[in-house]
């Protein structure tokens, strides 16, 4: 597994934190392309550094996303964007290192807050990519 950090979902993460999760601290989530993997079916994953390893390590909550590209990069832009909202949702309000679970990053849940999206960019955030 090769792993790049993805200063382009970076940047898209950061405006839609901006907008739908403003107690996302971006300066501790980190977007990575991994490359080379095997699994047929994931797209992205949340992963956090949890309690006890902040505390072994004296730092706080961090969250790294990571985009499979061989999966990822395929998709259209909107469902890219949808991506990474439903892994930005699995950041807790707490934001404390654990993580939200799939009774709430729903489909349906995603697909709402990705309407939201949209709609608040257009009425003057801007959105360059
Ligand atoms: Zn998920």
């Amino acid at each position: 597994m090769r792993y790049e950090f993805a200063e382009d979902l970076q940047k898209i993460a950061r405006e839609i934190s901006e907008i739908l999760f403003p107690h996302v601290n971006m300066d501790r989530v980190k977007c990575f392309r991994s490359f080379g993997t095997s699994s047929k079916r994931t797209i992205a994953r949340c992963h956090a550094l949890g309690k006890l390893m902040q505390m072994a390590l004296e730092v706080k909550a961090f969250y790294p996303l990571e985009f499979l590209s061989e999966r990822f990069d395929k998709l259209s832009f909107e469902e890219q964007t949808k991506v990474i909202i439903h892994e930005l949702m699995h950041i807790p309000k707490t934001f404390g290192g654990g993580f939200r679970h799939h009774d709430f990053v729903t489909d349906k849940n995603v697909n709402l807050l990705y309407k939201q999206f949209v709609n608040l960019r257009r009425e003057g955030q801007r959105f360059d990519i």
